[in-house]
């Protein structure tokens, strides 16, 4: 079995790869190439959480907690928080993340169980997926490619790692085909558990901008509104100021030349 450090060697080797293709062929910007190489990375990392001990569940749990709630940004947004809100939100994410992601592969995955598996590198690049931003635009597809690219180097170095070549010939060791596979041979649940929770994500993601893009709009008419309302308040302010200045001057009133009324803005 590869090591932690091979794994974060090898999938940030492939993230390089990652991020140059989506600035070179997709006309992404350099921030976003650098975002998707990241993802890679990380994603190269992700299968060994079922790992029960050691550094492999301890630093991808911690990278996990830390950058999850940064890639919710957009999501949260979405639902109108404001900055001190975000801040709490992201706070009980990484808390979520680093406390229950963790209890849940610890009770929930075996080493080499379904989660080492090509339907789960589905699963993670559909999680990534739906946690970032509402457009399906190719920079999001772009994210989710990523961290599945990355997921599925990982299962590759697995299948090479189980191949021995001490002796002269190459030999397969008991681990090869648990890593790069559609399904384990273990139990029936595993496989049931797996596929539903890839049909169910891919469903989610399918409805996801029937589900977003009314929030969405809403929000932005709120803002909207708002801003329009305010830039009213100050036209009128400044309106009614010119008046008492004008009054001051000539000592008369004087009519403004503008209507000092201005109609409230009209929610589409
Ligand atoms: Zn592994």
């Amino acid at each position: 079995m590869a090591d932690f450090r091979t794994h974060i060697t090898a999938s940030s080797a492939v993230g390089v790869g990652v991020g140059l293709l989506g600035y070179s062929t997709m006309g992404l910007t350099v921030e976003q190439s650098l975002l998707g190489g990241a993802l890679c990375s990380i994603g190269g990392i992700l299968p060994d959480l079922d790992s029960d001990s050691g550094i492999p569940i301890r630093e991808t749990i911690a990278l996990s907690a830390a950058v999850i709630p940064m890639m919710m940004i957009d999501r949260l947004r979405d639902f109108g928080l404001d900055r001190e809100s975000l801040v709490l939100a992201g706070a009980v994410m990484y808390l979520v993340v680093r406390f229950g992601l963790a209890e849940l592969f610890k009770r929930y995955t075996i080493h080499r169980g379904m989660w080492h598996s090509i339907p789960a590198a589905g699963i993670a690049a559909l999680l990534i997926y739906l946690i970032t931003d509402h457009d399906t635009s190719p920079v999001r597809l772009f994210k989710s490619a990523s961290i599945a690219v990355g997921f599925l180097t990982h299962l590759i170095l697995d299948e090479i790692w189980a191949i021995d070549f001490t002796h002269g010939l190459p030999r397969v060791k008991k681990s090869f085909g648990t890593a790069l596979k559609f399904w384990t041979d273990r139990a029936l649940w595993p496989n049931v558990s797996t596929y539903a929770k890839l049909i169910l994500l891919t469903l989610f993601a399918f409805g996801d901008p029937s589900i977003t893009e009314p929030i969405r709009i809403q929000r932005q008419e709120l803002n909207r509104t708002a801003s329009d309302y305010f830039q009213n308040w100050i036209q009128q302010s400044r309106l009614a100021s010119q008046s008492t200045t004008n009054q001051d001057t000539t000592g008369e009133s004087l009519q403004p030349e503008t209507p000092t009324t201005v109609q409230p803005a009209v929610l589409r």
